[in-house]
């Protein structure tokens, strides 16, 4: 039985993105999350508000054509963050007095 698994994760498939990759049936999740050019992922400026997702092939081209976009979430994130800061000190000095 155990035989019979470890043959079967042997065993050679082709990527499920069809990006022409052949690899073992063990290696598989590890293309897809790592190599496979046609993964989807979503933009690392997630976290800033931008939300592409998009193939890891065309993530290049999106950071080169967004990258002003990215500029201006950051910026809105870094103002919200020293806003949100400020609103923090100043319920610390009411409370404190
Ligand atoms: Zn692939
Ligand atoms: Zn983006």
């Amino acid at each position: 039985m155990k035989d019979h698994i470890e043959k079967y994760s042997k065993f050679p498939v082709t990527c499920p993105n069809s990006c022409g990759v052949l690899t073992l049936r063990e290696m598989i999740a590890n293309h897809t999350e790592d190599d496979c050019p046609l993964t989807m992922m979503p933009c690392p400026y997630e976290q800033m508000g931008c939300k592409t997702k998009i193939q890891r092939r065309e993530m290049g081209s999106h950071l080169q054509s967004a990258m002003r976009l990215h500029l201006d979430l950051a910026c809105v994130k870094i103002n919200t963050t020293e806003e949100t800061l400020n609103e923090t000190r100043k319920l610390g000095y009411i409370t404190q007095n």
